[in-house]
């Protein structure tokens, strides 16, 4: 196993209010899997992926993760442990305005005590890896959205991470650009790279090899164990069918 959520909860407090963001959600994935998160807006699938990827601490629940009891970890540790085996890639691409893409690529390597030129040389091996090896010098307003991203994915990759998250790499992107990210993300994949991807296109979630629907802050469906029957009986009735018709679409 190689990350495991166990009924973990997300509460987010806004004033008075309190939203339950994830209800005990539990959920594992193995090395090599790829894996599509899909479900209505507001339904936890962000809040699920930052929690997973180290970036938000849950209210409760437990996140194993190579056998590191995540939760247990101080902050810092945390930082470094999510800088040693996560990468992420945002709908919004999230590079540094007004650096080279080869500095972006580069940075956590900075966190992990590498030299200049070796950061410099492995950046520059991720950046033809994704086809932009032409694009070295150039920031990310000289940039097209589709290689921004394609960017953002090589900055992910730097660390050799073990899983990949993305949420949404394709939400900004115009069709012909959102291939170009689906290409290299299958082919990461293919490679024996483990990634979990938010998407609601159903295009972009047929790259993936397991389906995992979230609806109130729940997993009500995943392709490892079919339906979350006990759980959510009344509010299956009302999405059964529509997942029903999407993963008929989707199995590839
Ligand atoms: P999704 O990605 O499926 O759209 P989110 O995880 O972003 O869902 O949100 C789940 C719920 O938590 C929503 O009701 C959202 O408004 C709320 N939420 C998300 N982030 C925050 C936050 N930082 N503070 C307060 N509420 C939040
Ligand atoms: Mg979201």
């Amino acid at each position: 196993m190689l990350l495991s959520l166990k009924n973990v909860s997300m509460v987010y407090k806004v004033g008075e209010v309190e939203i339950h963001a994830l209800r005990e959600v539990s959920f594992s994935v193995e090395e090599g899997e790829f894996v599509a998160v899909m479900g209505p807006s507001g339904s936890g699938k962000s809040t699920f992926l930052q929690i997973a990827s180290i970036l938000n601490a849950a209210t409760s629940g437990s996140i194993l993760l190579k056998e590191k009891q995540v939760e247990h970890y101080t902050e810092v540790e945390q930082a470094r442990l999510r800088n040693q085996e996560i990468g992420f890639v945002f709908q919004q691409f999230n590079l540094l305005a007004r650096t080279t893409a080869l500095d972006n690529v580069s940075l956590p390597l900075l966190y992990a005590n590498v030299t200049k030129s070796d950061r410099d040389e492995r950046a520059k091996v991720m950046l033809e890896k994704v086809g932009l090896g032409d694009r070295l010098q150039n920031g990310p307003s000289q940039l097209s959205g589709g290689q921004q991203q394609r960017v953002a994915i090589a900055r992910a990759l730097i660390n050799n991470p073990s899983i990949v998250f993305a949420d949404e790499p394709t939400g900004n992107l115009d069709t012909q650009s959102g291939e170009e990210i689906k290409k290299i993300l299958i082919d990461l994949n293919n490679e024996g790279r483990t990634i979990i991807m938010v998407t609601h296109e159903e295009d972009v979630a047929t790259i993936a090899k397991r389906f995992v629907f979230f609806q109130d802050g729940e997993i009500v469906y995943d392709d490892k164990y079919g339906w979350n029957k006990k759980r959510i009986q009344p509010l299956l009735k009302e999405v059964e069918n529509e997942i029903k018709r999407k993963l008929k679409k989707m199995k590839r």
